[in-house]
């Protein structure tokens, strides 16, 4: 909620007081200090006052009929809660039990009747400034928890950009290089498999050259959400590897899973039928992926995965491309083609 800043209105005091004459002098008093002023003789008309326009100050006389000052103030205060404005009491009542009852109702401050004319203008001043600075820090704290609220919604999102491959909108390669090397380590500790399938699209610079680089990048963009769409378990990692290739990331996953999830994108990719003039193996875009798996060693790096993977693809795109070969590491490379 937006306070009012009430440093830029003039201080509105409100003197409550069944005797005429106190009210009177009281008023006289206040507007010599610069202050507006309004007057009720009762606590029911103060809280209805209240209701109206909040003031800056009650100045409440403690004994009056129907609702007395101190039930008044502990119903200001029930009513306005943290917006209650500061409430001096003004009583002919000397004695502790007053005062302590009337710090209870929620009373900021006491002075006592006969006035102390000077003490009273210097308690409502300083009333006044600490009603200023409290209703300052609020203002600044609020503002600075907005400024937190930005600045962390500026994190995410900077994060978000800072992960996405800008073009296909998918994970970048940082994004990869980070995930494989964290599953390669929990991988290890557990010795369960890790599948990798590098995609590379087939003739993809005459895919350009007949279509332009404009409609190259919509075929990207495509290619890259079909991948995405294919691949379905949280811990799987779709990531765009360099121009026109792709990389996945399967954990838990042996080749024989890997190989049917890299057959199932090529399927998906040609049920979509994207035209390729240009192509020497198709009429429409083609992938090429070569599939690698491991059980990664404690202490060692996910580099020979790749290379494996690299491998695969390279002889993908030998035996005539849009295929998909597989590298159980150590062993002879094996083509799926469907
Ligand atoms: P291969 O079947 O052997 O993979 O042939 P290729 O033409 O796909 O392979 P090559 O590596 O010769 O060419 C890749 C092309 O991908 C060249 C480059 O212009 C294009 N490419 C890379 N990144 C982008 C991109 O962000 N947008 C577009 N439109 N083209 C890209
Ligand atoms: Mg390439
Ligand atoms: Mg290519």
């Amino acid at each position: 909620m937006n306070e009012p800043d009430v440093r830029q209105k003039t201080p509105l005091i409100l003197i409550v007081d069944d005797e005429k004459t106190l009210r009177l002098l009281l008023r006289r008093a206040m507007e010599q200090e610069g202050y507006q002023v309004i007057e009720v003789c009762d606590g029911e008309e103060c809280l209805a006052a209240c209701q109206q326009q909040l003031p800056d100050i009650v100045l409440l006389d403690a004994m009056m009929p129907v609702i007395d000052g101190f039930a008044c103030c502990a119903q200001l205060q029930h009513a306005f809660g943290e917006q209650c404005p500061p409430v001096l009491m003004i009583t002919g009542l000397n004695n502790q039990e007053s005062v302590d009852r009337a710090f209870e109702a929620g009373a900021t401050d006491y002075i006592t009747k006969p006035i102390h004319w000077a003490v009273l203008r210097q308690r409502v001043r300083r009333l006044l400034q600490t009603r200023w600075a409290m209703a300052e820090l609020r203002r600044k704290i609020e503002h600075e928890r907005l400024l937190m609220a930005q600045l962390e919604a500026a994190n995410r999102e900077l994060q978000r950009l800072a992960s996405m491959d800008g073009l296909t909108q998918i994970a970048n390669r940082r994004v990869f290089d980070e995930c494989l090397q964290q599953e390669w380590k929990r991988l290890s500790r557990e010795q369960a498999p890790l599948s990798l399938i590098l995609c590379d699209i087939d003739f993809f610079k005459t895919y350009n050259d007949t279509y332009g680089h404009q409609a190259g990048d919509e075929c990207l963009k495509q290619v890259a959400h079909i991948i995405q769409q294919t691949v379905k378990r949280p811990a799987d990692l779709v990531a765009r590897y360099g121009g026109e290739e792709f990389v996945v990331i399967l954990p838990n996953t042996e080749i024989k899973g890997a190989v049917h999830i890299a057959q199932e994108i090529r399927s998906e990719l040609r049920a979509k039928a994207i035209a390729h003039a240009g192509s020497r193996v198709s009429n429409f875009v083609t992938l090429s992926c070569g599939v690698a798996n491991m059980i990664p060693h404690p202490g060692t790096s996910p580099h020979q995965l790749i290379a494996e993977a690299d491998r695969a693809l390279y002889q993908a795109k030998v035996e005539g491309r849009d295929r998909v070969v597989s590298a159980l590491v150590g062993t002879e490379l094996k083509t799926a083609v469907s």
